[in-house]
């Protein structure tokens, strides 16, 4: 096992459903520490170019127009096996498929507004995290 950084977004359906301290909670008792955090209501740009893997993809459109739709919360997460771990704490991206007990099953609305985001790979995460972080706004233990 080795510890590992991952990059998590709280999405802005479970902003607007006050489910910050719930989801932050959770990634604690699941034993991440929280070594960033910032809340941000994206721009078209950056949810474009967040995205910008899935642009030409029939859902880009409705997903560029949901992440912009309110304040999310973004964090890095830190921990054994971190991107691994947090996926499976997160649960399946469509909620019909999110093992019970995952954040998706208690907090998606739709495939689309699955409450949730967390980096897929170590390359995913170490991309995110610098598209969203400056390297003096995270602070390991
Ligand atoms: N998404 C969607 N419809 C789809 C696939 C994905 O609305 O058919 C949205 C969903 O919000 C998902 C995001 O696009 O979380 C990114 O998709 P990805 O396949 O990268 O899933 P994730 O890594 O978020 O589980």
């Amino acid at each position: 096992m080795t510890v590992q950084r991952t990059f998590s977004i709280i999405k802005p359906n479970a902003v607007k459903k006050n489910a910050i301290g719930a989801i932050y909670h959770r990634f604690e008792s699941a034993g991440f520490s929280i070594i960033a955090a910032k809340m941000l209501h994206l721009t078209r740009e950056q949810a474009e170019g967040f995205y910008a893997e899935h642009k030409g993809r029939p859902f880009f459109e409705g997903l560029v127009e949901f992440m912009t739709s309110g304040p999310i919360i973004l964090q890095v997460l830190e921990g054994e096996n971190a991107v691994q771990r947090h996926r499976d704490l997160m649960g399946a991206t469509n909620p019909d498929n999110a093992l019970a007990g995952t954040l998706r099953a208690d907090y998606a609305d739709s495939f689309t507004e699955n409450a949730v985001h967390g980096s897929d790979s170590i390359e995913s995460a170490n991309r995110e995290i610098a598209y969203f972080f400056a390297e003096d706004e995270i602070c390991p233990r």
